[in-house]
């Protein structure tokens, strides 16, 4: 691993911190250059390096927080102390070369450092301990404490109270043994009380180090005071230099990225041994001591006895350090045991509760263990089963798929297989049973084959119920859209898209007969369809109800196109026979749609087109049949189109109305006007009512637009009406969706009371789906225009789903004779006689009659003949503008009139 800048910068700092203590050391053993520069070298030296140190301790500060930033930052304080002490030493020396007095300012520097470097040990974060562990350290420290002092004792401090020096200066020679003791102690206590997972536990250790130095350099320093003299610039000087290099690198020490460890710390081995060290140092000191002078004195026996009393109090503190380990060890053991056996509880009461039969198999089948649920899913009772074969008591038809399973998990350890078997139930209804076996053959905790077993009977039931309402029609049995899609997708994924065509059918006329005859009759209606259709298809083809009256067929075949225009010709004929429901015999036609796989790049753009040409065929007048081809498609783009252009054309003004005239067949007057509406449209030019009226009405567009139209014509005949002596009559069309949408009588009052226009000069024209669609509203809404003195007019008589009861229970005025009747007049009498029937059906209503499309002379002539009332039609005037209608007007037609 390559070394990272960080871990080179302090190798290289050891590096030169060690040449330059070795050059100190140099200097100072070989006294090179004399007493005076050895002297001046260790005062510049010691000053550098504790400044060093100190700002190092401070730099280190800076990137800690808490108390290890106090830790450093004192620690630093004790350096620049020290650097004072060594700074007054080196300036009255060598400066000004006078002898330094003792005690004086340097002293107060070096043991002025001694009580921040223990504080700064002593602040370092110590883990959280129990009580006997933190009596143990208090201990601890005390036996260190004191067999130091012993040592301390017998080596330097009672030879220095012999030399009989008093007061002041006793006090401070005194103080630098004792400050050796005080260092000594601190740092063995930190270090056995330092937490592993302290990040600085390493550079703690090596100010650890240098304090020792600096402690036995004081007390050597007071050693060599008393038994032979002090002189500066000695090997002595090395240690106090050593112990701030060592505090500069602990300062430049990395401190360790360590995850932080909650909890008691254990105590460390060596923690455990710290104490023992100066003890045996103190015993050797007192031993060897008491051998070479043969006595004893007070202070040295009190020591002596104090330490037995710290040592034996030690390991009884150990007792019961262990006593309360083992105690807390076996509370554990026991809360685990407890939460153990609660777990099984849980388990067992689970597996008993649940919805599965939970078992434990040998690989034979036999059942080792088994639930008591078991009862409860499948009523036999646990014991009972226990010591069986499995696959001997299924049963004949689960036996054998449960033996082939096992066989398959044995396999391997851990394979899973999940199976769906009949299982007898102790009722002895046979239920379905979705079994999931595992091999846990290996795993010591089981040892077997595990089994799940659950009674799938009612879901899969349930889920087969779904799936067939979803892929069936209610009605007629017949596969429903999703059905036919399916089969659509997996036909044309089979056989190729060559291979395939659809149909599309919509019945002609449906929603009449449900409106009129009601839904019971249109659904008997429909089953009778499907029976039908069914009939007509060949075995294979699937024939689907969409819904409502609409169907689809699939033909599969390699003629598919020829087969399928085929089957529509069947479907046709078998159509043809009118249906018998109730009392009624109902003809029903259908329009369909061809689309073959070939022309669409899928199902869904397939179906697209059958629809597409369903609707062809449904605009070509119906009972039909087209073929899908892609001018449809921009047919289709196109009315779209148109729809979208139709929303703005109101705003834009784009629509006119046109007016075509009604003239009394008797006198050749003109009695009134059709208003026709036109749309200008900016791009198509003039657009035909036929084009866009149907947008509109599947749009809801056409209340707007029927609400504008009947303001237009009125406001037009009341402006004719101003200049006129006669009154004359406006019609105007209105859809049977200005009925469903929105309030056609109060529009109407409305209009007229703006307008000014006479309500009994206004004719209203509709259709007869008026009358066959939610026939008691639309009723109640003819009643309210008739109140308001509104003259209704039939339109398109004939073409429809004529029912002569309904004329009789609407209040209409007016029979308009559709064009396709006045078309075949002027040839054959038959064609004539019905005319002749409609017209008297009118009369005997009471209602007026009026003949529509009228071509030429002849007809015009027939029409008289026959009496009917009114006429309208190209040959007597085109609809037109409204300032030409208002000049034909004025002038008349009376030439055409015979
Ligand atoms: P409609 O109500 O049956 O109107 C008569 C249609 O027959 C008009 O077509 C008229 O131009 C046409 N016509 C009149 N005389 C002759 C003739 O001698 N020969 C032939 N071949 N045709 C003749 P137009 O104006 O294209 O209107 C078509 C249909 O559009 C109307 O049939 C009506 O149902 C609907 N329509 C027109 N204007 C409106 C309207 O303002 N509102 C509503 N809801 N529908 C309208
Ligand atoms: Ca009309
Ligand atoms: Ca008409």
């Amino acid at each position: 691993m390559p070394e990272s800048a960080a871990t080179r910068r302090p190798r290289a700092l050891v590096a030169l911190v060690a040449v330059l203590v070795a050059a100190f050391g140099i200097c100072m053993v070989t006294g090179w250059g004399g007493a005076t520069v050895s002297s001046a070298v260790s005062g510049a030296g010691t000053v550098a390096m504790t400044v060093a140190a100190g700002i190092a301790c401070l730099v280190r500060a800076r990137g800690c927080r808490g108390r290890d930033r106090t830790v450093w930052a004192v620690l630093a304080a004790g350096c620049f102390v020290y650097t004072f002490g060594e700074s007054a030493w080196a300036s009255i020396e060598t400066i000004h070369g006078r002898e330094v007095p003792f005690p004086g300012l340097p002293d107060a520097g070096y043991l002025g450092m001694v009580p921040l470097a223990a504080l700064a040990l002593l602040l370092v974060p110590t883990p959280r301990q129990p009580a006997p562990q933190r009596l143990r350290t208090v201990v601890d420290a005390a036996m260190i404490a004191s067999s130091l002092l012993l040592i301390s004792w017998l080596l330097v401090l009672d030879p220095m109270l012999d030399e009989g020096a008093a007061g002041l200066t006793r006090a401070v020679s005194l103080g630098y043994p004792l400050s050796g003791v005080v260092l000594v102690t601190v740092v063995l206590h930190t270090l056995a009380v330092l937490r592993r997972d302290n990040p600085h536990a390493g550079a703690l250790t090596v100010v650890g180090v240098g304090m020792v130095v600096l402690g036995v350099s004081d007390s050597a320093y007071a050693y060599i005071s008393v038994h032979h003299s002090y002189t500066s610039g000695g090997l002595l000087d090395t240690g106090w230099f050593v112990a701030f290099a060592l505090v500069l690198l602990a300062a430049r020490h990395p401190a360790k990225a360590v995850a932080v460890v909650d909890g008691p710390a254990e105590p460390r081995a060596f923690a455990l041994l710290v104490p023992y060290v100066p003890i045996l140092l103190a015993v050797i000191c007192s031993v060897t001591f008491s051998a070479v002078t043969g006595h004893t004195d007070a202070f040295h026996a009190t020591c002596r006895a104090v330490l037995i009393l710290l040592v034996v109090s030690r390991q009884l503190l150990t007792l019961l350090e262990n006593r309360h380990l083992t105690r807390g060890l076996e509370a554990r053991v026991a809360e685990r045991t407890a939460e153990l056996q609660a777990r099984e509880l849980r388990f067992r009461a689970l597996v008993q509760q649940s919805s599965e039969s939970v078992a434990i198999a040998d690989a034979d089948s036999t059942l080792r263990y088994q639930s008591d649920s078991v009862e409860r899913v499948f009523g036999w009772p646990a014991r009972m089963l226990l010591g069986h074969r499995l696959v001997e008591i299924t049963g004949r038809r689960a036996g054998p798929r449960i033996a082939a399973a096992i066989d398959a998990v044995l396999a391997g350890p851990e394979r899973v297989t999940v199976l769906e078997v009949p299982l007898r139930h102790q009722d002895g209804q046979v239920r379905l049973a979705e079994m999931t076996i595992t091999n846990l053959l290996d795993d010591p905790a089981v040892g077997g084959l595990v089994l799940n077993t659950r009674d799938v009977h009612d879901a899969k039931e349930l889920q087969e119920r779904l799936m067939h309402e979803a892929y069936h029609d209610g009605l007629t049995g017949l596969p429903s859209r999703a059905l036919f899609r399916e089969r659509l997708v997996e036909a044309v994924e089979g056989t190729g898209t060559d291979d395939v065509a659809i149909l599309f059918l919509d019945l002609d006329g449906f929603k009449e007969v449900n409106d009129s005859l009601g839904h019971a009759a249109g659904d008997l209606l429909l089953c009778q369809v499907a029976e039908r259709l069914q009939a007509a298809v060949r075995e294979g083809d699937t024939v689907a109800r969409f819904g409502g009256d609409e169907f689809g067929v699939i033909v599969e075949s390699l003629a598919a196109r020829a087969d399928a225009e085929a089957v529509a010709g069947r479907i046709a004929a078998a159509l043809e026979a009118p249906f018998r429901v109730g009392e009624r015999e109902l003809p029903v036609a259908a329009s369909i749609g061809l689309a073959c796989a070939a022309d669409a790049e899928d199902v869904d753009q397939l179906q697209r087109n059958a629809d597409l040409a369903m609707y062809r065929a449904k605009s070509g007048g119906g009972n039909g049949l087209a073929a899908y081809d892609p001018a449809m498609l921009s047919g289709l783009v196109r009315r779209l189109e148109l729809e979208a252009d139709l929303r703005t054309a109101l705003a834009r003004e784009e629509l006119v109305l046109h007016y075509q005239p009604t003239v009394d067949l008797r006198t050749g007057e003109i009695t009134g006007f059709e208003a026709l509406v036109r749309w200008h449209h900016p791009t198509r030019g003039m657009i035909s009512p036929l084009d866009f009226i149907g947008a509109a009405e599947a749009t809801g567009l056409i209340v707007p637009l029927g609400r504008w139209v009947l303001r237009e014509a009125c406001r037009q005949a009341v402006a004719w009406g101003a200049g006129s002596t006669r009154p004359l009559k406006m019609a105007v069309n209105v859809s049977v969706r200005q009925f469903e949408h929105g309030d056609l009588a109060a529009t109407v009052a409305e209009v007229v009371a703006e307008t000014g226009m006479p309500v009994g000069q206004l004719c209203l024209e509709m259709t007869e789906s008026v009358l066959l669609t939610d026939t008691e509203e639309n009723l109640a809404q003819l009643q309210r225009l008739k109140a308001l003195g509104v003259t209704l007019a039939m339109d398109d008589f004939g073409t429809g789903y004529s029912s002569l009861a309904y004329l009789r229970r609407f209040p209409m005025d007016t029979l308009k004779i559709d064009r396709s009747f006045v078309d075949r007049l002027g040839g054959d009498r038959e064609d004539e006689a019905l005319v002749r029937t409609i017209v008297r059906l009118g009369q005997s209503l009471g209602m007026t009659t009026v003949a529509e499309g009228i071509e030429d002379s002849e007809q015009l002539a027939v029409l008289q003949e026959l009496r009917c009332d009114y006429a309208q039609g190209f040959y007597l005037s085109r609809p037109l503008p409204a300032d030409e209608a208002g000049r034909v007007l004025v002038e008349g037609f009376a030439a055409k009139m015979h």
